[in-house]
């Protein structure tokens, strides 16, 4: 069952496309070996060119091997390998290109007459290769015509076929022989192959995976099978020449299909040129039929577009590292991590501490081992087993703490005459601070993205202000010192509590004892404040930003999480998988209600007390705490705040009841130049499927998604399609025109 459920959301097709695990300056796990363009995330021309200017740049830079054949071998023609193969060989280098078609060949294969914009409007190209607004045939014209008056080695027809590194040289094996050079630019797009059906006959020649010039099938009956746009697109351009076209869908809704692609079907569904089938599905092809499972068409011409397999076997065969890739041990990892949990839970208390002990020291020693050395990433579950010892031994009641949190181990631990919870908060602190510099230099300074610097302050703030200084000095000063007044200083269940001032931004149900354990009564008039007011207010205006702007839970998946955002579940699973959260509320709100009553009601006090234990240990410990930090690097950062925080799914209700009543302020709204590059998607830490809105110009709201306005896909749209501000106060105008038929 378990695999089962893992399955369909890593097996779900919404998942994007790997990408190679790449350093700074591009270089995969293999020395020597650089990868650009479209396979390394440059969604289009101009930014595939400056990656391979870059790179070119960085080689050009090392003294060459003399003693190999070429100084550089750069696998594809496309844009990317053009611009690198042209920039190192004007710096004196020995180039050669191998390309598996002819030159530009994926821009070659757009439909003709397909006009190419040479966007982002606000950057210049860089590097030598050409880049024109103009038809695609043009524009691989003047391609060619630059590598000719270069005199750029460029074998075309010949894909690479094998790789390897041979000493300080790599060998670049082909089917017409083997070439070798210190440096490999590997640029070979991700688009692979064409996917196929998988039926019989999808080999015969009137079976197609790519339409280039629709005027050749005139008055032929033309069968498409597909649901993305290019299907759509190819099916509206046949419906200008064929006698009949029927595309075919095995979907009930076209939901990748762009809103302008839409209109254009339409047009031609009601002009009786096109016909829509839903729920079809091809079995077999033969020559002039199409065989659906529900009976044969006639079918002079097929066009299979179902999108392209991405280059994945390739990648594995060269020994590149892909970043989703769960290479390691799981199970020994698993049974370290084991050993604790069982120790902790059927032992219990200080019973368990010597196993229990015993598990985490082999955790962190495995972690060392093959987590840091080796590169195992199930080494993070050993992980959770010292997480969970360290945890679980230090919030046990005072005197019972497992080692090393009482006794001389306290004594040691207690810098300062601080105790370790002390150092816990400084030690987060510290995290976050540290993985939220670089995070904000990533988003903001390097994309001059003030809205990201300013979120990035914003989360640093609160953690340094409300969940640092003011729990761990200001509190205990404002008493000292009788800031609060003389009557609060000296009452000691406010005094004595500084714990208590986290709710101060904390709202309930994150914070879960706002209402009980002896609050002073301040504390719970500022409770209700804050979680019915201020929370409710702040979603009409924001949804749910708390998450990512304010939180320290959110911030620590914003911050040391964020290099795994891309993990990020994706797919109708793993959106089912969110009502979790409305359990965890449900129990939230039972237990809450159950303790503050029990004193009137006095049946609910033993069920609300043992319901209590158990929320502490299940929600307050492990899914708050344990959990979802040792799945950082498999699920992304935020698998608490999506999956499980109670005050999350409150503020989703708040805000689509706003929403509902149509007077909330927040949304993402999209233009009409999305090009499907699928950045947006990719980087959506809580699994929304961005592209699908931003193609059909649906409005992103907290009724139809999870959003939680951290406005990254705003910030990597390369064609600034996405904006909070509805279109007429948007002041990202559009910069890409989408890209469509010259004719
Ligand atoms: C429908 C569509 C329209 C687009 N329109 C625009 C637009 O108007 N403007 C824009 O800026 N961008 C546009 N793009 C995006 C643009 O095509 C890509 O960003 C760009 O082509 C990426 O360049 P690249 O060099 O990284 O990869 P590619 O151009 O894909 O080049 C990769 C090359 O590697 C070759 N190759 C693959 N495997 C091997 C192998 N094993 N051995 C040797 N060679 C190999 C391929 O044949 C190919 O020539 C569009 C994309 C699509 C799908
Ligand atoms: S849709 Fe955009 S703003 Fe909303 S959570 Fe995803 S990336 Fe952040
Ligand atoms: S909206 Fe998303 S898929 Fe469309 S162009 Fe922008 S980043 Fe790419």
């Amino acid at each position: 069952l378990i695999r089962r459920a893992f399955s369909s959301i890593f097996r779900s097709p919404d998942m994007p496309v790997p990408r190679p695990v790449l350093n700074d300056r591009l270089e995969s796990n293999i020395q020597g070996l650089y990868v650009v363009g479209d396979l390394a995330g440059a969604p289009v021309i101009k930014l595939a060119m400056a990656q391979g200017y870059r790179v070119a740049v960085e080689i050009a830079s090392k003294a060459p091997a003399a003693s190999a054949e070429w100084d550089a071998i750069v696998v594809g023609a496309g844009a990317a390998g053009l611009n690198a193969a042209l920039a190192m060989q004007a710096r004196g280098l020995r180039v050669l290109v191998l390309e598996k078609g002819c030159i530009g060949a994926t821009v070659d294969q757009l439909p003709a007459g397909k006009w190419i914009y040479a966007e982002p409007t606000d950057e210049a190209p860089v590097g030598p290769l050409v880049l024109e607004e103009q038809t695609k045939e043009q524009l691989v014209e003047l391609w060619r015509d630059q590598v000719r008056r270069a005199a750029l080695a460029v074998r075309e027809h010949e894909p690479l076929t094998r790789l390897s590194r041979d000493g300080s040289k790599f060998d670049v094996e082909t089917a017409q022989g083997v070439y070798s050079a210190p440096y490999v630019v590997l640029a070979i797009g991700k688009y692979g192959t064409p996917r196929k059906l998988g039926v019989s006959g999808e080999d015969l020649p009137h079976v197609h995976t790519r339409l280039t010039d629709p005027a050749r099938f005139a008055r032929q009956r033309v069968i498409v099978v597909g649901g993305g746009n290019s299907a759509a697109e190819a099916a509206v351009a046949l419906a200008g020449h064929a006698a009949s076209v029927l595309l075919s869908y095995r979907g009930d809704t076209l939901t990748r299909v762009s809103k302008t692609n839409r209109a254009k079907l339409d047009e031609a569904i009601a002009g009786g040129r096109l016909e829509l089938r839903y729920h079809s599905s091809v079995r077999e092809f033969r020559p002039g039929v199409c065989v659906f499972e529900t009976g044969a068409e006639p079918c002079d011409a097929a066009f299979v577009l179902i999108g392209s397999k991405p280059p994945r076997a390739f990648l594995n065969s060269v020994g590149l590292r892909l970043e989703n890739e769960w290479t390691g041990q799981p199970r020994f990892a698993a049974a370290l991590a084991g050993v604790v949990l069982v120790s902790l839970s059927i032992f219990g208390g200080t019973a368990a501490q010597w196993p229990a002990l015993a598990g985490a020291l082999l955790c962190a020693a495995y972690l060392l081992w093959r987590g840091a050395a080796r590169h195992d990433r199930y080494a993070l579950l050993a992980f959770t087993g010292l997480l969970a010892y360290t945890v679980y031994g230090a919030k046990q009641a005072p005197g019972h703490e497992l080692w090393p949190f009482r006794g001389w181990g306290f004594e040691a631990l207690s810098f300062f005459g601080r105790p370790w919870s002390f150092w816990y908060t400084v030690l987060y602190t510290a995290a976050m601070t540290v993985f939220g510099i670089q995070a904000m230099k990533r988003w903001g300074w390097d994309r001059k993205d003030r809205f990201q610097i300013w979120r990035y302050v914003s989360l640093l703030g609160f953690q340094w202000v409300f969940f640092f200084l003011i729990p761990e000095f200001l509190f205990h000063w404002a008493v000292q010192y009788q800031w609060v007044g003389q009557e609060l200083a000296s009452d000691s269940n406010f005094a004595g509590n500084a714990w208590r001032s986290y709710g101060l931004v904390y709202a309930w149900p994150l914070f879960f004892y706002t209402f009980f354990g002896s609050p002073h009564q301040i504390w719970i008039l500022w409770g209700v404040v804050l979680s019915f007011v201020i929370i409710p207010a702040l979603a009409l205006v924001h949804g749910k930003r708390y998450c990512s702007w304010i939180c320290g839970c959110g911030g620590l998946a914003e911050t040391v999480g964020d290099r795994w955002r891309h993990l990020a579940p994706k797919g109708a699973a793993s959106i089912r998988w969110e009502r979790m959260n409305i359990v965890v509320l449900v129990a939230a709100v039972a237990i809450t209600l159950g303790i503050v009553l029990r004193d009137a009601i006095a049946a609910v006090g033993a069920p609300a007390d043992a319901a209590l234990v158990w929320y502490r240990l299940v929600a307050d410990l492990w899914l708050v705490g344990i959990l979802p930090v040792a799945l950082y690097p498999f699920l992304g950062g935020k698998i608490w705040c999506r999956y499980w925080c109670p005050l999350a799914k409150m503020m989703e209700w708040f805000s689509a009841a706003f929403t509902r009543l149509k007077v909330s302020r927040f949304a993402i709204h999209a233009n009409e130049k999305c090009i499907a590059c699928e950045e947006c998607t990719r980087n959506c830490q809580v699994g929304i499927d961005v592209m699908r809105f931003a193609l059909r110009q649906e409005t992103i709201t907290t009724v139809n998604s999870s959003c939680i306005g951290c406005g990254i896909c705003v910030t990597v749209c390369p064609m600034k399609v996405l904006s909070f501000a509805p279109p007429e106060e948007s002041d990202r105008k559009p910069q890409l025109v989408q890209i469509k038929s010259a004719a």
